[in-house]
């Protein structure tokens, strides 16, 4: 007779490391949902938005008034569901769009669309969102949905905002477009100097996280271009000043309860990773290829600071 089958060794699933900092991902596409959602991360730090409306070739206007404002509804709701639905029960933190007029006026119906000398520094995030709250109630009402959809994993997140005065505006509008702001969780990016000066009164208006975009929070913090090659050598994530900001604002983000997260790029790199888990940072996201090292990274850092502690 033939020998008994041996039960196939199976792989080495990977080892999660345990670690007190939560590891998340970046989800710039819905379609990348379920590879981010294998990494084993513990949410979504960012989720772009951009891809879900600029992918229908026009401006939401131009959307809204061919299709009608439930489909425009709809393909966000959408959208988020297929990443929320992968995650769930982890939380996914959806940012607000943040497209520059520059992509705006690439669609159907973008030719009115101010022409300006630096869209980085223009009528973008949450500036465009409040100039138009008719339009950004659209993307507030798909939020609404989704809540009462009962996915109470999905978080909302304002991006350039700069102080209190943002803060306030966004949540009336969410509270407009029927959000339980007590209830549901909600915050802001900290991409500016600004931003990272006016915490304390950002906390206190009551955002529940802080997340950095040290992409543009470098860019203005420096004053160096994040898309200009000819300064791209003075692009320093980790400079002094950077990350004094991010430090100064963890500090004022504990004292008040505040969540605090990074989801730019520099969340993936090992300098930084080092930075935050001993700046006490809450969460770090990372890019879908960079999570494994990230979580074993902040394990490592998260172990010297403990044995340090009872040294
Ligand atoms: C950032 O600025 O770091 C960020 C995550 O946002 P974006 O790259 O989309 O500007
Ligand atoms: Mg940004």
């Amino acid at each position: 007779p033939e020998h008994e089958p041996v039960e196939s060794v199976r792989p080495e699933t990977p080892v999660k490391p345990m670690t007190a900092t939560e590891v998340k991902v970046n989800v710039s596409i819905p379609e990348a949902a379920e590879r981010a959602a294998a990494t084993g991360a513990d949410g979504v730090g960012l989720l772009r938005i951009e891809h879900m409306i600029l992918s229908l070739g026009k401006t939401p206007q131009k959307f809204v008034a061919e299709n009608g404002e439930k489909a425009y509804v709809d393909e966000i709701v959408s959208g988020i569901r297929t990443v929320a639905d992968e995650f769930y029960p982890r939380p996914v933190r959806v940012r607000t769009l943040d497209a520059p007029t520059d992509e705006f006026r690439q669609l159907e119906g973008g030719e009115d669309e101010p022409h300006e000398h630096n869209p980085m520094l223009g009528y973008r995030g949450i500036r465009r969102s409040l100039d138009r709250p008719d339009v950004f109630a659209y993307e507030l009402r798909a939020f609404s949905r989704l809540y009462e959809m009962g996915y109470d994993n999905v978080e909302i997140m304002f991006p350039l905002v700069n102080d209190a005065s943002d803060v306030h505006a966004a949540r009336r509008l969410m509270e407009e477009a029927g959000i339980d702001t007590d209830r549901r969780s909600w915050g802001v990016m900290v991409e500016t100097p600004a931003s990272a000066l006016s915490i304390e009164g950002m906390a206190e208006a009551g955002i529940d996280f802080a997340s950095f975009g040290t992409n543009d929070l470098t860019q203005y913090t420096l004053a160096v271009d994040r898309n200009n090659e000819s300064v791209a050598d003075r692009f320093d994530e980790l400079h002094p000043a950077v990350l004094e900001l991010i430090e100064s604002t963890i500090e004022t983000c504990r004292d008040h309860d505040v969540k605090t997260s990074i989801c730019g790029q520099a969340g993936s790199k090992p300098r930084m990773v080092q930075h935050l888990v001993n700046t006490g940072v809450s969460s770090i996201s990372a890019n879908i290829d960079a999570v494994r090292d990230v979580q074993h990274e902040a394990k490592r850092v998260e172990q010297k600071l403990l044995l340090d502690s009872i040294r």
